[in-house]
């Protein structure tokens, strides 16, 4: 299939191109777009056989439910069965935003989209483009991360290329992603809201408006034999690139040393090397090919690269990636979930 490419200007909403993007979904195909976390591959969420295209184009397990995308809280109701009281304030407070809600399924919404669960998944982008699309259709969009399952979720649309182009009908180019990694996913219907996955939206900003708010033991290591994940798309290796990753960890200087060390050892061994550094940090590495992620005085910087640095590794056939740690709370804690995961857990004290 020929993929149609279009550029969209976030400012100033071209909506011929939005109804062009209306139109496929209607007739049940999918329309990659962006949302200000990483871009959304979307299809009718309350159309099972289109739904079934998202799994097929990703190469996605059936069991992984989708994301529901909604414009308005009139959209949240027609998916859902009731409104928590935490769900509301929780909306209130952080939509359109990076939160993913977790809800008691309306029948309408077909287990197809749910990967079989009772539950759905909400959530209101901020994203002009996302939204109108959403509200020209008049539509529920179910959209998972628009790569091939078990790559870096893609942060621009060339990402989206790389990985679906001939797989899907169209791609709608809004620029680069303000946030980079994927939303912080809450489940409200427990008495005491539990984090599934970390995102943007941290704990301590979810606890000022809930109160007590509770960590999914899923998401603090590797997954141990016979846990299930609450999120059951935690349990993937999610987010991997195709070198072999380390993260080492701790004292900076101490870091450095011993990733110029091993960057050494495995460049003179005929191997590709990749350093994930920090601008502060930068300076430090003599050996391989240094990418600074950010800085560290702006965890948002970090979060907008990773992906993209992962992704530039594997496209330059890098063997072996040697990560500098970073802090590991508010945005630094979803950072860091994803870089383990990305390193399957392989860490180094040094
Ligand atoms: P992605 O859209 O690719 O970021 O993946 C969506 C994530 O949301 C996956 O990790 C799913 O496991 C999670 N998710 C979606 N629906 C539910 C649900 N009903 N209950 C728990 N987790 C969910
Ligand atoms: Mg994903």
């Amino acid at each position: 299939m020929k993929t149609i490419y279009r550029k969209v200007d976030d400012n100033n909403i071209d909506i011929s191109v939005l109804e062009e993007a209306r139109d496929i979904l209607r007739e049940g195909n999918l329309v990659a777009f962006p949302t200000e976390t990483v871009y959304g591959l979307g299809a009718n969420a309350l159309d099972e056989h289109a739904a079934a295209k998202i799994y097929e184009s990703k190469g996605r397990p059936s069991d992984n439910p989708l994301i529901v995308h909604v414009c308005s809280e009139e959209q949240v109701r027609r998916v859902v069965r009731n409104i928590p009281d935490n769900a509301k304030k929780l909306m209130d407070r952080f939509w359109p935003g990076p939160l993913t809600i977790i809800f008691d399924k309306a029948d309408i919404v077909p287990f197809g989209t749910t990967g079989g669960l009772h539950t759905v998944a909400v959530r209101m982008p901020d994203n002009q483009i996302a939204l109108k699309l959403m509200e020209i259709s008049d539509m529920v969009i179910a959209a998972p991360s628009a790569n091939t399952s078990g790559r870096p979720s893609p942060t621009t649309a060339m990402h989206v290329k790389d990985d679906l182009d001939g797989k899907i009908s169209m791609i709608i180019d809004g620029g680069e992603v303000g946030i980079g990694i994927e939303s912080t996913i809450i489940d409200v219907t427990s008495e005491i809201p539990m984090i599934l996955r970390p995102g943007y939206i941290t704990k301590h900003m979810l606890e000022e408006v809930v109160g007590q708010v509770e960590i999914d033991s899923a998401i603090t290591g590797p997954m141990k034999e016979g846990v299930k994940p609450k999120a059951p798309g935690m349990k993937y290796k999610h987010y991997a690139p195709k070198a072999d990753f380390t993260i080492y960890e701790g004292e900076s200087t101490k870091v450095s040393e011993k990733i110029n060390a091993r960057a050494a050892e495995c460049i003179k061994q005929g191997y590709r090397v990749g350093v994930i550094a920090s601008d502060e940090t930068v300076k430090n590495y003599q050996f391989g090919d240094v990418v600074s992620i950010g800085s560290r005085k702006d965890e948002l910087s970090i979060s907008k690269k990773l992906y993209k640095v992962l992704r530039e590794f594997d496209d330059k056939n890098v063997d072996y990636i040697l990560g500098e740690n970073f802090e590991s709370d508010e945005l630094g804690y979803a950072i860091m979930n994803r870089m383990l995961k990305a390193a399957g857990y392989q860490v180094e004290k040094v």
